[in-house]
């Protein structure tokens, strides 16, 4: 392009918009950014689990912990409890810290393998402080060495990060844009025309307008990667309702016979939904096992969203950078979705093309932006592939598709030899773990260093790991007591 670019304009005022407009105004402080969103359309008001990545976002923005919990009304996760995934009533956690510590070459699995064939291995999660302090539903996050994400209010998020940016000196506009402007020669977008007929120029643009895609999609025509053939989930229903007891530090998810539900506990409210493909149940089926099994009194009506999942071929086309649901979804099974939007906005602050579009940058963004979906692709599908569940059609179908050859190498060598490959820049590393062990894939070997410790001292290592877990976790106050303390 060989101009500089100085006009920035976002489309689209959900978490995505928001987020990228606190981040962008705060650190490339001489871009003039302009928001523009429509009340009448709304947001999609979802995305209330997070993932621990969240804490550098916040820290770029000066936001502690406590603080953050207070203004999103949230509350702490530790991670999620996946329960009726590997077999009805049957449960495992994935929590966000790692299990044991290996040695050296070995990792702690290998020496919990061995000793689950000597018989000396409690469960995977019982070696996890994360997963301990969560069942006994207590937390603190100072000085005690939890990882941990949050639960939040989406609303109350995206208001935070709008005072953010306004304060950072960024222009909101309020209107439906009816017509986006393009350049002939080259395509680049130009201007978006509202209904009342403002007209909003700019130099780059940021596709938050949700699913459409209404720059990345309708205007420039980027190809769609679909993914549904991996992963068929494609509704959800949401609802909110009363809290009927005190908020667990975790999230809920419970596996049916053809999708998942559920629960994020906020300080105020329980966040609840059911996630399903609309090949194998109904609407009025889902609709109705969603009604059936909330607690506590409805706050809202129920809400339908369809969706469609996979991601667009080039994230950055041209001057324009999709981010949120433009950019693309994967269903919101381990909370990845707000991750990506920061992802994003850091890849985009990093290559940001302030002396003009140069093509081996955007090679570089969509490179990187297409691994992170992908890796979290199949970890998602992991969860659905490795399962004994054979009661629906829905599960005969995840327990013998066809999965990616990127996870089946990675679950083939966990499986045959107990080794464990992680790749550059990625998210999920000891969840991995947990997830296949939790879903049932044990390792049929272990690394040779975990039979150089004799079967008492095995005993004695993996003990005194298990104990001084316990010890930390029963000097922790309950969640509910340390949200009333810092609220
Ligand atoms: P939206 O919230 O849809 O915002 C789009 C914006 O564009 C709005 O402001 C709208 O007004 C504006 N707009 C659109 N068209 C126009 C127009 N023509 N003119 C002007 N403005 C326009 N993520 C997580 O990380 N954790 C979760 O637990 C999680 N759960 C989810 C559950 C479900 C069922 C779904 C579907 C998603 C979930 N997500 C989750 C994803 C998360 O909700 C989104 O990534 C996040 O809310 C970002 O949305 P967005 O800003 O891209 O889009």
């Amino acid at each position: 392009m060989g101009k500089e670019i100085q006009k920035v304009v976002i489309l689209g005022g959900g978490t995505a918009g928001w987020m990228a407009a606190a981040v962008l105004s705060k650190s490339l402080t001489k871009l003039d950014i302009t928001l523009v969103e429509s009340d009448e359309i709304g947001t999609i008001g979802v995305g209330e689990a997070t993932i621990p990545s969240l804490h550098f976002f916040n820290d770029l923005l000066g936001c502690n912990s406590s603080n953050f919990v207070k203004n999103t009304s949230g509350s702490f996760k530790l991670g999620i409890q996946f329960e009726n995934w590997q077999k009805k009533d049957h449960s495992y956690f994935h929590a966000f810290g790692t299990t044991g510590f290996g040695m050296w070459a070995a990792g702690f699995h290998e020496y919990w393998s061995r000793g689950k064939t000597l018989g000396i291995s409690k469960p995977f999660s019982d070696y996890n402080l994360e997963a301990k302090a969560a069942e006994m539903h207590k937390f603190a996050h100072d000085d005690k060495g939890l990882n941990f994400a949050y639960h939040i209010d989406a609303s109350l998020y995206a208001k935070m990060l709008k005072q953010e940016a306004i304060k950072n000196g960024v222009t909101r506009v309020e209107g439906k844009v009816e017509k986006v402007n393009c350049q002939n020669d080259k395509g680049y977008i130009s201007s978006l025309e509202l209904q009342n007929g403002t007209v909003v120029t700019g130099d780059f643009f940021v596709d938050c307008s949700g699913f459409k895609g209404l720059l990345i999609n309708e205007t420039l025509k980027t190809p769609f990667v679909d993914l549904s053939h991996w992963l068929p989930m494609d509704s959800a229903i949401t609802v909110q309702t009363e809290l009927t007891e005190d908020p667990a530090p975790f999230t809920r998810s419970i596996a049916h016979h053809a999708g998942w539900q559920w629960r994020i506990p906020l300080q105020h409210r329980m966040g609840n939904g059911i996630v399903y493909s609309s090949q194998y149940m109904s609407d009025d089926e889902a609709e109705e096992i969603l009604q059936s099994s909330v607690e506590g009194k409805s706050l809202t009506p129920t809400r339908k969203i369809k969706f469609k999942t996979g991601y667009r071929e080039k994230l950055w086309n041209k001057n324009c950078v999709a981010l949120g649901l433009a950019s693309g979804f994967i269903e919101p099974l381990e909370s990845t979705a707000i991750h990506i939007i920061q992802q994003g906005i850091m890849q985009l602050v990093k290559y940001f093309p302030t002396y003009g579009i140069n093509d081996l940058e955007v090679a570089e963004y969509n490179d990187y932006m297409t691994n992170d979906y992908n890796e979290i692709k199949d970890f998602i599908i992991l969860h659905y592939c490795q399962t004994e569940r054979e009661d629906s059609d829905f599960w005969k179908f995840c327990k013998n598709m066809q999965i990616p050859s990127s996870l089946r190498r990675r679950m083939d060598l966990f499986q045959k030899t107990g080794r464990f490959v992680q790749n550059k820049n990625e998210i999920f590393v000891d969840s991995w773990l947990q997830v296949m062990i939790g879903q049932g894939l044990i390792p049929e070997q272990h690394h040779p260093l975990a039979d150089e410790l004799p079967e008492k001292e095995l005993k004695e290592f993996l003990d005194n790991i298990e104990n001084d877990i316990n010890a930390k976790v029963n000097q922790l106050p309950s969640h509910a007591e340390y949200l009333k303390k810092i609220s």
